[in-house]
């Protein structure tokens, strides 16, 4: 018994912290609104403010007949590895679409996809970060990528979060034969860019690679959803372009896109592209009408759609604080559909999101670890397929949970 003692005793001292974390299985869970069975047994609609599906993509009907048409021409799963027999002609179609979008950022790309994000960057990490390279890591980056330099031989340097001076004396003061530069584009739990145009010329002034995970840019961000690629108008050999398909692409799944000799070795060498059963390939196929809707008009009205929501959430919640000072509640200052709402304490976070969801309202708390100690939030994420009715009956809540607070 003494694992099982063991592990009770770690999970008392999460319970202790308020930082236990639920699972809650939904009916239905295509934003912005989904059907969760309460502990009561009643199902219940929530509006949902937390879900990545940042174009409303996974529910357009285009998508589902999409993979439904692949389910149809290859059947289930892929059956194996890629590099055994599990590649099909649509895994080979999506890469060369994806290397044709980003042709004019990346010159001499090529595209590879994989199963998710999380291993995406593992590969990526692990793969390039050899015993000869050194990693320059910023600080608030993705779990996965801190994991990939947990396992990457490489030397890992950590820089604060933005300051391109530190990031500056880390890559003057390294000796390494390999240098990379390891970034979210669009930082998960803050929603604010990283500084891509610098971080790209400090790469080029030290011969170093930026390596770009822009999850959260993929799809929204660029007139044409390419990312922070395009939003920053950025080209150079030097980048090494991750991107996820289970966000504003609608599906699931990732890609890296970088110099073909980059890939080339990641093919041969990322022990998470190897040694794991490639995607159904159905999916493969949907994500090809999955980027045709991204740059599509509809693609384009949803992005505009999702900077008026953007704007309007941050107007009446910033007024609302106003009205509210000591509360010491504050939205981060972020350009993106990510729109944090610090709190501070975990359990006023828990009792916060737990108060919005007897409001039928889903907005997640975010505690550390996923953040720092003292900076717990709700995460607020929008959606193009939001109202601006939605926003004003989430900030109508706030607003009776912000007055019954101050009153306490
Ligand atoms: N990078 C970032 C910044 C993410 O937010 C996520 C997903 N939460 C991932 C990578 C992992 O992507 P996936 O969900 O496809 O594994």
């Amino acid at each position: 018994m003494s694992l099982l003692d063991h592990l009770q005793t770690k999970l008392d001292a999460i319970a202790a912290q308020d930082l236990t974390r639920f699972l809650r299985p939904a009916e239905t869970v295509t934003a912005p609104r989904q059907t969760v069975r309460g502990a009561d047994g009643v199902a219940r609609e929530l509006l949902m403010f937390c879900s990545n599906d940042y174009l409303g993509l996974a529910a357009h009907p285009r998508l589902a007949d999409a993979l439904a048409e692949g389910a149809r021409a290859y059947g289930g799963g892929s059956g194996a590895s890629h590099l055994i027999s599990g590649h099909s002609v649509a895994h080979q179609r999506l890469e060369e679409t994806l290397a044709d979008w980003y042709a004019p950022h990346i010159p001499n790309a090529r595209a590879l996809g994989f199963c998710t994000g999380y291993m995406a960057n593992l590969a990526v990490v692990t793969a390039l970060g050899d015993a000869e390279a050194e990693i320059f890591s910023a600080s608030l980056n993705h779990a996965s990528l801190i994991d990939g330099a947990r396992l990457a031989r490489a030397q890992v340097t950590r820089y604060p979060h933005a300051d391109l001076e530190a990031l500056r004396a880390a890559l003057a003061a390294s000796r390494a034969k390999v240098k990379l530069i390891v970034t979210d584009a669009v930082f998960s739990m803050d929603g604010d860019l990283a500084p891509l145009p610098q971080i790209l010329k400090l790469a080029e002034e030290f011969d170093a690679w930026m390596i770009v995970d822009d999850a959260h840019g993929f799809g929204v961000l660029g007139a044409k959803g390419r990312g922070s690629l395009e939003h920053f108008d950025l080209k150079s050999e030097r980048i090494i372009l991750v991107g996820t398909l289970g966000k504003a692409a609608g599906l699931s799944g990732a890609f890296v896109v970088a110099h073909e000799t980059v890939t080339e070795y990641l093919l041969q060498a990322a022990r998470p592209y190897i040694f794991t059963t490639a995607s159904p390939p159905a999916i493969a196929h949907a994500l090809i009408t999955a980027l045709d809707l991204i740059e599509s008009e509809l693609g384009q009205q949803r992005r505009n759609a999702l900077v008026l929501l953007q704007f309007e959430l941050r107007r009446s919640i910033n007024a609302l604080l106003a009205r509210y000072p000591r509360l010491g509640w504050k939205l981060a200052a972020s350009d993106t559909p990510i729109q944090p709402l610090i709190i501070g304490d975990n359990a006023a976070v828990m009792k916060l999101a737990a108060r919005l969801e007897r409001e039928g309202l889903r907005v997640p708390g975010i505690r550390p670890p996923t953040v720092p100690m003292g900076e717990a939030r709700l995460r607020i994420t929008l959606c193009a397929t939001h109202t601006m009715g939605d926003i004003e009956r989430l900030v109508r809540a706030l607003s009776t949970v912000a007055a019954e607070m101050s009153a306490a």
